[in-house]
């Protein structure tokens, strides 16, 4: 139960009793040491959560809830889009595997502060490794399993893992890629060498073993079972690389005992989850999402998780909401235009369970959440999140008592506790700009940045006076804390001197019923300095495509005719990173080209 009914009175809470707030909050885990702090300033000058304290994430995630009555409930369910198995395991059945996989780990010399690789899609085996490791208090670093060689040595070199673990074979759609050859070149190039290979066989493309250096991950799990290590509560659990879209991929660090915390609160405050309900996201478990709520969040929250290979159609969904009783569905803006375009003119009965849908990720236009709110006819809200943060900067409440505002439906949402963001405007007096958030950030969020075979403190996301962590993403701060974001702060375009953001003049462009997708993007203009250009991608079917002219004409409308849009490209689809985002900035730099 959540002790405060209110926004208000949550943030109060958070505000001005910190150490009160986040050591309650820590109730909601099972420690071998209780913290006795919640806060403290580390000798590099970043922060630590409940110093002093020990867990293990593993055991808070699995053996406790098999001790207190959840042994034969489904911990996870998997379905693979491209194979079309599926797989449910109990939470009894995760413990066994995964105690017998930690000890086939430690048997291979893995133990504390270990680094372990694992190169995989999503699966069951996937998320066993990676509790394994939580049990030996090793440090897991899951790679999206679609890199080639050279981005995966790159990980190799960054980490120095002690086992690199990967399966036979990932899909691209509905095709068997081995993942031998990118294994091997980046083997190859890597100047640490792992002393072991750990392969999951798929039958579609099983794959011979390197004898002296492979294993087999089914065989490995047959080792005599081991029980969680103890760990610090600042230990590292994981280290997950940024996907790029800010940047040079950075490793970013995140601790065990601030980690569970926060996560175990936000099922409860943000998704209004409790034990025992099905939470369903469909992101790979090789990006944050996937780690926070694919995988951790659920399972220590005593909850079962759907997890997906692939990108699942509307009906998948639907069919896996209904199935396995999803309350909660979390997915990006980009699955939700999918279902759209698959959808546009079916509308079957609302999966009856289904109590609330997230999405998050990159910005979703309101016409895209209305549709979604119409399709599911459940709330659908939006909330922002970055990897470093490893949960909701801002969010919408659903445990809270008191409904969510409604003029809030379509932005990101409020701050979550502990998160205090204050806008630094390009130009004085302006009311946008990069958001900041005030230090300490809350548990949960990065311990810092992986460099050099150590953990560093984030000195590059601090601002001149090291009082602030950089989001680099641009927004406002309304009276009522709602934070309206405008998108990185990159793709802000300035246009004589006035800055506008291509979400903006997207927001509007999304609005014709023909729109799949679109992006806004600055260019070198002569006379205003940069202009925006609208790469717009219309929905496969549809009845009536608009011209340039009809999409130029409604941004003049709604903004005005300085902003000097005049070129609207219509393409098949717009360049996105791994994890599925559009990339601005590769559509900005092919234009100035
Ligand atoms: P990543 O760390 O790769 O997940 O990317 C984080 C970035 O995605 C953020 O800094 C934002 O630019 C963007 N992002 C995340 N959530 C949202 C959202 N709800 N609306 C708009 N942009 C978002």
């Amino acid at each position: 139960m959540l002790p405060w009914t209110t926004y208000e009175a949550m943030t109060a809470a958070a505000l001005t009793q910190p150490e009160t707030f986040w050591l309650e909050a820590a109730q909601r885990i099972t420690w071998k040491q209780p913290p006795a702090t919640a806060c403290r300033v580390r000798k590099d000058g970043w922060y630590d959560w409940f110093t002093g304290a020990t867990l293990n994430t593993c055991h808070n995630a699995l053996d406790r809830h098999v001790e207190n009555g959840r042994a034969d409930q489904t911990a996870l369910v998997w379905h693979s889009c491209a194979t079309k198995e599926q797989q449910s395991i109990t939470y009894e059945a995760l413990q066994g595997r995964v105690a017998g996989f930690a000890g086939g780990l430690r048997a291979l010399g893995v133990g504390k502060g270990d680094r372990v690789l694992i190169s995989m899609p999503t699966m069951i085996e996937t998320a066993i490794a990676m509790l394994a490791c939580a049990r030996l208090g090793a440090v897991h670093v899951v790679v999206f399993a679609g890199y080639a060689g050279p981005e995966l040595a790159a990980r190799i070199d960054d980490v120095a893992p002690k086992v690199i673990i990967t399966a036979s074979c990932s899909f691209q759609g509905r095709t068997a890629i081995s993942s031998t050859p990118a294994l091997q070149e980046a083997l190859a190039r890597a100047t640490h060498t792992a002393q072991a290979c750990i392969i999951v066989q798929r039958a579609a493309c099983p794959t011979r073993l390197m004898a002296g250096r492979d294993y087999d991950f089914h065989t490995l799990e047959l080792a005599a079972p081991v029980p969680p290590v103890p760990v610090m509560a600042e230990d590292p659990l994981y280290i997950l690389h940024t996907s790029g879209t800010t940047g040079k991929a950075k490793g970013i660090v995140r601790d065990n005992g601030g980690h569970a915390v926060a996560l175990a609160l936000s099922m409860e405050l943000v998704y209004g989850c409790q034990p025992g309900d099905t939470f369903f996201t469909t992101s790979d478990l090789g990006w944050v999402v996937g780690h926070s709520y694919g995988v951790y969040a659920p399972l220590i929250s005593g909850c079962t998780s759907v997890i997906v290979e692939g990108s699942a159609s509307a009906s998948t969904i639907r069919t896996l909401c209904a199935e396995h009783a999803v309350t909660c569905l979390f997915t990006t803006p980009t699955q939700m235009r999918l279902i759209r375009q698959e959808s546009r003119h079916i509308c079957p009965p609302a999966p009856p369970t289904l109590a609330r849908i997230f999405v998050a990720g990159e910005y979703a236009d309101p016409t895209l959440l209305d549709w979604a709110r119409s399709y599911f006819q459940r709330p659908v809200v939006n909330h922002w999140w970055q990897t470093e943060t490893g949960w909701s900067i801002t969010a919408h409440f659903f445990g809270l008592h008191e409904p969510e505002p409604t003029n809030l439906a379509n932005e990101i949402g409020r701050p979550a506790p502990g998160f205090r963001p204050v806008i630094a405007p390009a130009l004085p007096g302006e009311p946008c700009g990069e958001i900041m958030l005030a230090l300490p950030l809350p548990p949960g969020c990065l311990a810092g940045v992986w460099r050099e075979h150590s953990i560093h403190a984030p000195d590059l996301y601090l601002d001149d006076t090291g009082q602030y962590y950089r989001s680099f993403d641009e927004g406002m701060i309304d009276t009522d804390h709602a934070v309206r974001m405008l998108g990185r702060s990159d793709d802000v375009i300035k246009v004589s001197g006035r800055r506008i953001s291509g979400i903006q003049i997207e927001k509007i462009i999304a609005i014709h019923p023909a729109v799949h997708s679109c992006a806004v993007v600055a260019v070198a203009d002569t006379l205003r300095g940069q202009r925006p250009v609208a790469y717009v991608v219309i929905d496969t079917g549809a009845d009536t495509p608009p011209t340039a002219d009809d999409l130029i004409t409604e941004v003049n409308k709604t903004l005005g005719r300085w902003t000097g849009l005049r070129d609207i490209h219509f393409v098949e689809a717009l360049p996105t990173t791994k994890s599925g985002k559009i990339t601005r900035k590769a559509l900005a730099t092919a234009q100035s080209l």
